[in-house]
């Protein structure tokens, strides 16, 4: 059923505590959590805990979570102080742009000069 737990998805894992993730914030809904592999100085993965394959399909089936996932990013580059100087969200979705973890995640990514540059 769409949101259940699945078996072989990493984030479902992490959200269940059975792999370990350096935790920023959580809801009851939401957690967030840094990246392994960071690409700028702050750089926060923003999960439902629902599982969801990606984004669009988490705003299928739930909008507002998905509503609820962006608010906590917003948060979370409040926090981690990149609101002022500009933050990117990205969700990478399908193989071919890059996404390797098939659980709805937005990447939270600042404090870096780079990000002046348009995609
Ligand atoms: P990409 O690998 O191209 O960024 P995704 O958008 O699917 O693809 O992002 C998955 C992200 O999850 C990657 O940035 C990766 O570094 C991160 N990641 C993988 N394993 C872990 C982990 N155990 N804890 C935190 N982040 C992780």
């Amino acid at each position: 059923m769409a949101g259940e737990a699945q078996a072989d998805c990493l984030f479902c894992k992490i959200v269940a505590g059975e792999i370990p993730s350096t935790k920023v914030r959580e809801t009851e809904h939401t957690l967030a959590f840094r990246d392994i592999n960071p690409q700028m100085p702050t750089h926060v993965l923003v999960v439902p805990k629902a599982h969801y394959p990606n984004a669009a399909a988490l705003a299928d089936a739930d909008p507002q979570l998905a509503g609820v996932v962006l608010a906590e990013a917003g948060r979370v580059a409040e926090e981690e102080k990149v609101d002022q100087s500009g933050y990117r969200l990205i969700f990478n979705t399908g193989s071919g742009a890059g996404q390797t973890v098939f659980h709805a995640h937005v990447h939270v990514l600042g404090g870096n000069a780079g990000l002046r540059e348009k995609l």
